[in-house]
């Protein structure tokens, strides 16, 4: 059966039909990476999101696969160990979405970084991560400095140094997990939220109620054990758990801007220092640069955090001051999006000094909240907590599972050896994107979503001659992504498959229309029902560029 709410229907009846191991709450990469360890481990499996799969944090971050230099500064050695060495294994496993990015620190006058500290820095980061030799840092001269990114300041510029990171599709590797998941037995639906526990006569979690929001109804799900992996919303759950204790969450705004690369030109990815002493990242991608990030105490809309005007402000004398020849202003911000880090509360400190650590904290009624953490380090995460529920299960429920074999296994999409084998698939797939009429750069694109799945996107490719190329290409993915990848509304495709609402805004205002009008058919909504999806859609891209 595929992974497509077109057989909602039977999930749903599925869901409520037998008792669980596990339910997870949360569809971002915590939670997927949960169920795909769990579900590998024969672990009976339900996830519950109440949006799209990746809505939450896990769409709108640096999208970066990084060990974070900069925790370097705040002696979090381990932290950079673990996630460091963990690069290179979501790689792996993952290599269409995921792909190695040269990353330029440039050192200034009077700027923060040194050129010894610097130089000493990065060398502990590549040992500490494990680089491979041919990754590790190099340090520059002003002279290459400026060579390799010549919109730097010349007369501010005294050196540089050159390392590795990995560049990602934050929502596309949650949806490659989730994809993984299901694959591997789990049960996964989206648009189902968690709105209260039910709990046993001793007071233990036995299950939860849940809202269908495609249809308003409500059910119940009975589980042996629940994970509340719900991100920035780990502390509304464990409010209606009753258990929110003085360990609590400090969500931070991170906001990030998009430019058109013309206007941003960057040769490559930079990751400077601003007065205030933070970090940001100018990074080129498919003909936009894209930067940030901003970090302040957020106390608002959980749902919808949006880029406000000082955010809007703060990056653009950032950018403007290290790239003086730019000069951008606040017209030529082409889309942006907003992020909540679900950082643990220490007391006095400043949000950028909160670590990223991850923490579970079991509540008396067993409920398993994870908190805190990274995109990069979910498999470590995930590897943690299901071990936690293994042992219960192994100790309460006299159920014997196997052990972790995330390390190794290659997710949807990622079904390739090595990079070479990746790059050979591609090349193997250009005559038919050619016989298409699509031409290079829209396959590589493509392979970059689908990894190795993109044929069968191919295959939902119905050429006709009333159609454009590109309108042809879109139905495509669009129908490929209703029939195996859970799209039920206009955003899951625009902003989580695809990401066009961020970074081709352009085009995207001709596209909502067609995927209206598309998912209208699909799902026989009522005129009440598709204004409601336009609606919705329009107020995102809407969003991405007002600032008040
Ligand atoms: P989320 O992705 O927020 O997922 C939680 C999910 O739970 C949501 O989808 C939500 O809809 C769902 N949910 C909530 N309540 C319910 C309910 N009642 N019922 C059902 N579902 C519910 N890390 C990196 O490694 N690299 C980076 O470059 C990076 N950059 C970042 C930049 C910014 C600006 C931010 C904010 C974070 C960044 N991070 C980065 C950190 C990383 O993005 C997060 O740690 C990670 O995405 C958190 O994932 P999560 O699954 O825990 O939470």
């Amino acid at each position: 059966m595929n992974f497509s709410n077109r057989n909602r229907p039977h999930f749903l009846k599925a869901a409520q039909q037998q008792e669980f191991d596990l339910v997870v709450i949360g569809g971002g990469i915590t939670g997927c990476g949960i169920a795909l360890d769990a579900s590998l481990r024969g672990i009976k499996t339900l996830l519950l999101e109440k949006n799209d799969f990746g809505y939450g944090t896990s769409s709108r971050s640096t999208k970066l696969i990084h060990g974070g230099l900069r925790y370097l500064k705040q002696l979090e050695l381990k932290l950079v160990r673990d996630v460091g060495r963990e690069r290179a294994i979501v790689y792996r496993n993952a290599r269409h979405v995921v792909l190695p990015e040269r990353m330029l620190l440039p050192i200034v006058k009077n700027g923060s970084l040194g050129k010894q500290s610097s130089s000493l820095g990065l060398m502990v980061y590549d040992l500490l991560a494990g680089v491979k030799k041919s990754e590790q840092r190099v340090m520059l001269n002003k002279h290459f400095t400026l060579e390799a990114e010549p919109l730097l300041d010349e007369s501010k510029v005294t050196g540089g140094g050159l390392y590795f990171e990995y560049r990602t599709d934050d929502a596309r590797l949650v949806i490659e997990l989730a994809k993984s998941a299901f694959k591997e037995g789990a049960l996964l639906l989206n648009y189902a939220e968690v709105r209260s526990f039910v709990k046993s006569d001793s007071g233990k979690i036995a299950g939860l109620t849940v809202m269908d929001k495609t249809s308003d109804a409500t059910f119940e799900v009975r589980a042996k054990y629940v994970v509340n992996a719900a991100g920035p919303w780990v502390d509304v759950l464990r409010k209606e758990d009753g258990s929110l204790s003085s360990k609590r969450l400090q969500l931070t705004k991170g906001v990030h801007i998009v430019f058109r690369h013309e206007q941003l030109p960057v040769k490559q990815a930079v990751y400077f220092d601003v007065a205030d002493g933070r970090m940001i990242f100018a990074i080129p991608r498919n003909g936009i640069t894209y930067v940030g990030t901003t970090d302040t105490v957020y106390n608002q809309d959980i749902d919808s955090p949006k880029a406000n005007n000082q955010d809007v402000q703060y990056l653009l004398n950032a950018v403007n001051q290290m790239f003086p020849s730019v000069n951008l202003k606040k017209e030529d911000v082409v889309s942006s999006w907003a992020g909540l880090r679900p950082l643990i509360h220490e007391d006095g400190k400043s949000p950028s000094e909160l670590s990223r650590k991850d923490e579970v904290i079991v509540s008396p009624s067993g409920l398993i909240s994870i908190a805190g953490g990274k995109l990069t380090g979910y498999r470590l995460m995930a590897e943690k907590v299901t071990d936690s529920v293994a042992l219960l299960l192994s100790k309460n429920f006299s159920k014997h599972t196997q052990k972790c074999v995330t390390k190794k296994y290659l997710l949807s999409g990622g079904n390739f050896a090595t990079r070479e084998e990746a790059k050979a698939y591609l090349k193997s797939l250009l005559p038919k994107f050619g016989a298409l009429g699509l031409n290079e750069n829209v396959a590589t694109n493509l392979f970059h979503r689908y990894g190795s799945n993109t044929e069968k996107v191919l295959s939902y490719f119905v050429k006709t001659d009333s159609m454009q190329t590109d309108e042809m290409l879109l139905r495509a993915e669009l129908n490929y992504c209703i029939e195996h990848e859970a799209v039920q509304m206009p955003e899951d495709f625009l902003i989580d498959r695809t990401g066009y609402l961020f970074f081709a805004r352009n085009e995207t205002a001709t596209k909502i229309k067609l995927v209206v009008e598309q998912l209208t058919n699909v799902w026989q909504w009522n005129d009440e029902k598709k204004q409601k999806a336009l609606q919705s859609i329009q107020q995102k891209y809407d969003d991405a560029v007002m600032f008040e």
